[in-house]
């Protein structure tokens, strides 16, 4: 009796301490767009970079030609050659391989990441068939998509500004890499052209484009969290050069950088930052993406292995491992739905290491792991509700015409596969929205939209066009 009170303290603590009432996020929201604001200025207090992405056109459908990607930014990078067809045709075909980084290349230098992707792609442009055809004389291209923030210099360069996701590589920021890439594929012997240069979620917001003309903004929900949008040129203070003819220009916010008093941090969440290799930064990305949800679960889990003895007499010592707990087995814990939550036991049995967990024990990880994720979905409802607010699409215009169809083009692991947490943006996004504007607004998965993206981008910047 004495432990089921202490474990009720501990829940409700942490009940308390994640909580976020749609009054809450709506604050949350009005904050990050002041941060927008301030970003679009260069304030030197400004928490999202708001990166001028040098993508003032988004894909029209009447590109055409043979188109290599490579997507760098998480666990796996993945190199895609596609043939496009022009306005007719579309798509003509597409392949695509994917590549998981060994850990160690994550953390160690420039040159060994770089020229074992480089060696991938080798490998990949050498399995080129019949299907795809390069015309004479020319040089292949390739649109580099890079998912950590970088300074663009222009489409097809820029200096890294940090890691961030697990990685650290030496000797990088600061660097071009468009030029770093460059320099690995001659090392290979490979003959191409980086033409674009392109975060993922630019490249999510020019893929969901090219599929669907009303997408105005892409979000990924994967390792990390971040969006892009496309802002009026003229609402950019801090860009100096020519306003693009277009009178548009997309923005990478960066938003995962975000950090407010508003936001419900908990002690588990300060100790996880705490301990992070990037401290203090983040915040955001660290209570919603996809790397953390995991984590921050098996934090309070070990909290209540210790102040309420969840798992026994002892704490379990797999449970005092960071990251054991992965955001995929939480979503399997949180998805169980047999009576005796079968599927959550064995998972405890593996990661945890302890074999008989009561029903009651099941009930309280899978509430733990329901909290966690709640938490970070209507947290990342927030930041989409934010960027609608932005660009005035988040109400009925008071002119009374009609609100123009919205779509948000959605990508990455989380979003694709935690079906309770994507849920929960959409049902938090049509709350923040409200009846009538939420009619007009879709969220999209765009199922690996960003090779695709930075496909299109590369052939809209080709050399030859
Ligand atoms: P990245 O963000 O690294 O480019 P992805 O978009 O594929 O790559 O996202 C991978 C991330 O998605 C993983 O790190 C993991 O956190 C999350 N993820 C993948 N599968 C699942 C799943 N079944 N349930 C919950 N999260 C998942
Ligand atoms: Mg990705």
């Amino acid at each position: 009796a004495d432990r089921k009170r202490r474990a009720a303290a501990v829940i409700e603590e942490v009940e308390r301490s994640l909580a976020t009432p749609t009054a809450l996020l709506r604050s949350i929201a009005d904050a990050m767009v002041t941060e927008m604001e301030r970003g679009l200025r260069a304030d030197i207090h400004a928490q999202l970079k708001m990166l001028i992405s040098y993508v003032d056109n988004l894909p029209t459908g009447d590109e055409h030609g043979l188109f290599y990607a490579l997507d760098l930014g998480g666990t796996n990078f993945r190199v895609l050659r596609v043939q496009l067809g022009g306005r007719e045709k579309r798509v003509v075909k597409q392949q695509y391989e994917e590549v998981s980084i060994p850990p160690h290349l994550m953390v160690g230098t420039s040159l060994e990441l770089f020229d074992f992707i480089a060696a991938a792609l080798a490998k990949f442009v050498d399995t080129e068939g019949e299907d795809f055809h390069l015309p004479e004389g020319r040089q292949r291209e390739l649109g580099f998509t890079f998912s950590f923030p970088v300074n663009q210099t222009s489409i097809s360069s820029g200096t890294l500004i940090k890691w961030t996701k697990g990685f650290s590589v030496n000797g990088m920021v600061g660097e071009d890499v468009v030029s770093e890439l460059s320099k690995a594929m001659e090392r290979q012997g490979l003959d191409m052209k980086v033409t674009a240069l392109v975060n993922d979620t630019v490249g999510t917001l020019a893929g969901g484009r090219y599929m669907d003309n009303d997408v105005v903004a892409a979000v990924i929900l994967g390792t990390g969290t971040n969006a892009a949008y496309v802002e009026h040129a003229n609402a950019i203070p801090k860009w100096t050069g020519l306003l693009p003819k277009s009178g548009n220009m997309v923005i990478n916010t960066e938003w995962g950088s975000f950090k407010s008093d508003k936001l419900p941090l908990s002690e588990y969440d300060k100790a996880m930052d705490f301990e992070s290799l990037n401290p203090g930064e983040q915040i955001y990305e660290k209570l919603i993406s996809g790397m953390y949800l995991g984590e921050i679960v098996r934090r309070i889990l070990l909290k209540l292995a210790h102040d309420a003895s969840l798992f026994g007499d002892v704490v379990p010592s797999k449970l005092e491992q960071p990251f054991v707990l992965r955001t995929p087995d939480m979503s399997a814990m949180h998805h169980d739905s047999s009576h005796d939550l079968k599927i959550l036991g064995a998972k405890l049995k593996d990661i945890v290491g302890v074999a008989d967990t009561s029903l009651e024990v099941r009930y309280i990880t899978r509430h733990i792991c329901d909290l966690v994720a709640e938490r970070g979905a209507r947290l990342a409802a927030a930041g989409i509700y934010s960027i609608l607010k932005k660009i005035g699409r988040d109400k009925v215009p008071s002119n009374g015409s009609k609100m123009p169809r919205t779509v948000i083009a959605l990508d990455g692991g989380l979003y694709e596969h935690y079906k309770k947490f994507s849920s929960c943006v959409e049902t938090t996004l049509t709350d923040l929205l409200g009846e009538e504007a939420s009619s007009s607004v879709v969220a999209k998965l765009a199922n690996d939209g960003s090779g695709i993206g930075a496909a299109l981008l590369a052939a809209s910047h080709s050399q030859y066009a």
